[in-house]
This record gives C-alpha cells, sequence and structure tokens, in this order.
C-alpha cells in the first residue's frame, strides 16, 4: 500500500503554536523532509521528537521529489515542514506537493500555523474576503505596478515583507494606496510582538524612527471603497491638474498634500523613478 505525505504547519515563532497531531506524527512519521535541517532540528529537539529529517529546498527541490516518491510509493510515511508556519505558503513544497498527487500519493494537511492568518486575525480589518500578495517585488517599479494592480481590489490586502524592504514598501503603499487604514503586524508570536496600525506614512515614520528595523513583517491594507474605485490614482490626479495647465511640480504638491501623501513619493510615482 502506498504511503502518506503529511503536510505539516510548524510554529511561526512561539514553539507551543503546534498541534498535538503535528508532534504525534512528527514522531510516528519514517522521515521529516525538511527546508534547513538545523532549524527544524531545534523543534524536534524541543519535543524529544527523534524522526531523521531529508533536507530539501528550491534548487534541490525536483530532485529530492523523485527520491521522496519513491520512498512513498514502497509504503513510507513521510511529513513536508517549512522553516516557519505552513510549508508552501511563500515556502517550498509545491513540487513535492503536486508531484505526490500526480504519482497517486495520499496527501494529508495536518494544519496549524501561518503568519497571513495570525496577522489577519487580529488585524481589525475584515476578514470576509481578503487577497494575500506574497511578497511584493523588491524593485520599486514592479512594486509599484503590483499595488496600482490591487488598488480596486474590495478585499483586505495581506502581504509578507523583509525588515530590509520595510520601509520602502510603506512609502509604496502609501503613495499608490492613498489614505487607507494599514495594519503592519510585527514579530507576532515572539517576544517582541507589535501590530501598528494607521496610515502607512505614519507607521513608516515610526520603524523609521527607530535604531534598526528588524523582524518579520505581515502587512494588511483595508480593502478599496466604491470611493477609492470612483476615484482617481495619484497619477490620473496629477495628470488631469497638469492638463488643466498646473505646473507638474505644484500637480504633484497638491496631489500629495491632499491625500496626505509624502511628496517625493508622489514624485518618484509619477517620474517611475
Ligand atoms: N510559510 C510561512 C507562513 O505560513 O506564514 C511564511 C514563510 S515566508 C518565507 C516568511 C515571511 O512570513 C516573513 O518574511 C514574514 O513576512 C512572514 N512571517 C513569518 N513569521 C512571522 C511572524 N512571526 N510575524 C510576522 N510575520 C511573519
Amino acid at each position: 500500500m502506498p504511503g502518506i505525505l503529511y503536510v505539516v504547519s510548524t510554529p511561526i515563532g512561539n514553539l507551543e503554536d503546534i498541534t498535538y497531531r503535528a508532534v504525534r506524527l512528527l514522531k510516528e512519521v519514517d522521515w521529516i523532509a525538511c527546508e534547513d535541517t538545523r532549524n527544524t532540528g531545534h523543534l524536534l529537539h524541543h519535543y524529544g521528537i527523534r524522526t531523521k529529517m531529508v533536507s530539501y529546498h528550491e534548487h534541490n527541490e525536483a530532485e529530492r521529489a523523485q527520491e521522496l516518491f519513491s520512498r512513498l510509493r514502497g509504503g513510507e510515511k513521510g511529513a513536508l515542514v517549512s522553516d516557519a508556519g505552513t510549508p508552501l505558503i511563500s515556502d517550498p513544497g509545491f513540487r513535492i506537493v503536486r508531484g505526490a498527487l500526480e504519482a497517486g500519493i495520499k496527501v494529508e494537511p495536518v494544519p496549524g500555523a501561518s503568519a497571513i492568518l495570525a496577522g489577519l486575525a487580529v488585524s481589525g480589518l475584515p476578514t470576509d474576503q481578503f487577497h494575500f500578495a506574497g511578497f511584493l517585488p523588491p524593485k520599486q517599479g514592479a512594486r509599484t505596478r503590483v499595488l496600482e494592480s490591487l488598488r480596486g481590489e474590495e478585499a483586505t490586502l495581506v502581504f509578507y515583507e523583509t525588515p530590509h524592504r520595510i520601509l520602502e514598501a510603506l512609502s509604496d503603499v502609501g503613495a499608490v494606496m492613498g489614505v487607507r487604514e494599514i495594519v503592519v503586524a510585527r514579530e507576532l508570536t515572539k517576544l517582541h510582538e507589535e501590530v501598528l496600525r494607521g496610515p502607512a506614512e505614519e507607521i513608516r515614520a515610526i520603524l523609521a524612527g527607530r535604531d534598526s528595523v528588524r523582524g518579520e513583517f505581515v502587512v494588511l491594507i483595508s480593502k478599496a471603497t466604491e470611493a477609492d474605485n470612483g476615484g482617481l490614482t495619484p497619477e490620473e490626479a496629477i495628470f488631469r491638474l497638469v492638463q488643466a495647465g498646473v505646473p507638474k511640480m505644484d500637480a504633484i504638491k497638491t496631489v500629495a498634500k491632499e491625500r496626505g501623501l509624502n511628496k517625493r513619493d508622489v514624485y518618484r510615482l509619477v517620474s517611475g523613478d
């Protein structure tokens, strides 16, 4: 009989955020496929789990998958975990799950923590509909284009961000989305957990005022309202003013002021730098 591949969620910070079932299965399976044996080893050690680990990552996932499938076909049971949270959610594992399904292997979820849902649950923003956009592109031009494409979405927007890019990302969010309620959830379930709420520029200023910006971030943006969708983007508003004869720099100043945006961010947006 073929085995089973369990897709197991692990904590996103606090080691207690793992289910009883996950701990039991991690003890019972023949192997645990993980991204980083040192990282997962820490979790296993905490729970006295001695199951052997097999490492997989973006670069060896396809090759490693073949080896795991033949073991699963031979009747073994295995667990797929990632460094934190739910595998496949902005984490590797997709090829393994897809391939296992194509090979007729049973794949079972063992649900648990994921930063998206943890952030959403404490955000205070509507949760009836949300759009998870993963990580925004690292380059400003591409990031602005993605934000533009999401601007009219009538669902709470959720994305992941790194400490190196959070300030730039918040500037672009402010410039593209205008004044909206933003929630930045940092270091959820960890010692320095904090949830900041307010306009993007305000949160940016709080973070920028610190000696260093550290931690892991979930950024949530309140959904577009009908007024947003009926209204103009900052670029459109500037274009209209320029068409009406207002010098471009004055138009940028006016729109930035009207919308409570940073003048330089609006300038960057329209000049495409
Ligand atoms: N698979 C994970 C999940 O289910 O949440 C996400 C993995 S992704 C590589 C890592 C990103 O998730 C971080 O850069 C951050 O944006 C977010 N993240 C993970 N843990 C977090 C935490 N404790 N607090 C806030 N954000 C977190």
